[in-house]
């Protein structure tokens, strides 16, 4: 899924070498694209998703657009994507980026995803690629039943875990999985 990406046509020209190699790669303004392999863990996470069903996910809200790699691999599993970014020159790289796939389910927000993105809610799925000290209230609120969240959560030790919230039909349930390492959330627009 990850693999029929291709990644260097979201990587700075000098990078196109190292595009499929394992790492993080810098975006430009201090953010990176995520590594494959985060990538596809968190993309396998979200189609674990109770209400996931063989038809792949409904409506999926990304926050941290980047460079719009994590957002084009996600087009592939979900009906329609929402990916919010708050600095306004990457939102525009993203656009240029997936221009040429012509991903009409594609949905690209300039906004801050602190608030999530109330008017696509509620999402089968949400994704983060930006870690807080908390998960804010407005993602789980736009989360629907039956939906899961994944997110990077600043845990004890200076660390960021992995924490993953299924909206049940009996309440929400909590797991913090592996330690991971995202760029930090921030709020407003920039
Ligand atoms: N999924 C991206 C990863 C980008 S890194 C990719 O595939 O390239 C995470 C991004 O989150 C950064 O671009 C950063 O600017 C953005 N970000 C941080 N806080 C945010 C917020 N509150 N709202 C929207 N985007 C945010």
């Amino acid at each position: 899924l990850v693999g029929s990406v291709e990644r260097h046509r979201f990587v700075d020209t000098a990078l196109v070498n190292q595009a499929y190699e394992d790492t993080s790669l810098p975006i430009g303004l201090g953010q990176t694209i995520s590594k494959p392999s985060i990538v596809a863990r968190m993309t396998e996470l979200l189609l674990g998703a109770e209400g996931a069903r063989a038809g792949g996910l409904g409506r999926v809200l990304e926050i941290g657009t980047g460079c719009g790699y994590q957002a084009a691999v996600l087009a592939r599993v979900a009906r329609e994507v929402y990916t919010i970014e708050r600095l306004r020159a990457l939102h525009e790289k993203a656009r240029d980026n997936l221009r040429p796939w012509r991903l009409a389910t594609v949905h690209l927000i300039l906004g801050d995803g602190m608030v999530g993105y109330a008017k696509g809610a509620p999402y089968a799925a949400i994704i983060a690629a930006a870690g807080g000290e908390t998960i804010p209230d407005a993602w789980v609120q736009q989360l629907a039943v039956g939906g899961r969240l994944v997110a990077p959560m600043a845990a004890a030790g200076g660390r960021q875990v992995l924490v993953v919230i299924d909206r049940t039909p009996h309440g929400l349930q909590q797991s913090t999985l592996e330690a991971v390492h995202f760029v930090p959330l921030k709020s407003g627009i920039a």
